[in-house]
């Protein structure tokens, strides 16, 4: 647990801060330096799983990665910490005993965090590639036109700001438990690592399935990095379908580089651009 008592002195406030940059770059950096090693180093998977675009990213590209990512931590690690000290100090925003809201909300909280999420980022980013404002911040993270799972952070820092404004919306909207905001915030992050793989591990047939019309997957948002126009949501397949914004060949583009539902079966003719 992190020694909050220390909000008492701005030097202790400073340390809390600093202890959770470092347990949300650490997080990063394990995730993202894993799924790196497994894919891109090691590429003992590409016998089973095919990269998406031909193209390999660009050290250059990797390296703008790494550092947007490590700066949206940091921000990200003062927002949190300028949270627990207005819950300490100013207004309760959180609940601290699982017993007032019951275990079942609890866990349920979680997905209901993802829900609110995925609306608010469906909708921001779709703001963000407004051709009057994409130049300025949302070009940042478009740079990685085939990304990488480092950059799953790579934000321009008022991106940062705009994305982590869902925590206090959440606060205000769900009574939420701080385990359960970490869980959220590990899951979230999980899942852009896998979003911007380059690889896809679903299998073919997926993205048909009643399962894929409701989940994403790495071949979704690899496509909106190619091309930018379509497949704005997160988690959910929810949005972009009822907005009429997922890219028209996705579930084909899907089953050319998604591996075999079976062991064995034939690979699909590389149909990749
Ligand atoms: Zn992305
Ligand atoms: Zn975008």
């Amino acid at each position: 647990m992190l020694p909050l008592e220390w909000f008492s002195s701005p030097t202790g406030a400073m340390a809390v801060a600093a202890a959770i940059f470092l347990i949300v770059a650490s997080r990063y950096l394990l995730m993202a330096g894993t799924a790196w090693v497994v894919c891109y180093v090691w590429q003992r998977p590409l016998r089973r799983l095919r990269k998406i675009q031909k193209r390999w990213p660009a050290p250059a590209q990797v390296r703008s990665e790494i550092a947007h990512s490590l700066t949206t931590s940091a921000i990200f690690a003062a927002i949190i910490a300028g949270i627990l000290w207005f819950d300490r100090h100013v207004h309760p925003l959180l609940y601290h005993d699982v017993a007032r809201y019951g275990r079942a909300w609890f866990w349920l909280s979680i997905p209901a965090m993802m829900v609110v999420h995925d609306t608010w980022f469906y909708w921001i980013h779709r703001l963000m590639h407004h051709p009057r404002l994409f130049p300025y911040v949302h070009a940042v993270h478009h740079a990685s036109r085939t990304p990488t799972p480092w950059a799953a952070f790579s934000f321009h820092p008022l991106e940062a700001l705009l994305e982590f404004g869902i925590v206090p919306i959440a606060l205000v909207v769900l009574p939420l438990h701080p385990t359960a905001l970490l869980l959220f915030a590990t899951w979230s992050m999980l899942w852009n690592v896998a979003g911007h793989l380059g690889f896809e591990f679903f299998p073919r047939g997926f993205a048909r399935s009643a399962a894929g019309r409701w989940l994403n997957t790495p071949t979704h948002h690899d496509l909106h990095h190619r091309y930018g126009r379509y497949n704005f949501s997160l988690y959910f397949n929810f949005w972009d379908r009822i907005m009429g914004t997922n890219h028209p060949r996705y579930a084909e583009i899907f089953d050319e580089v998604a591996p075999p539902a079976r062991k064995g079966a034939p690979a699909p003719e590389d149909a990749q651009q």
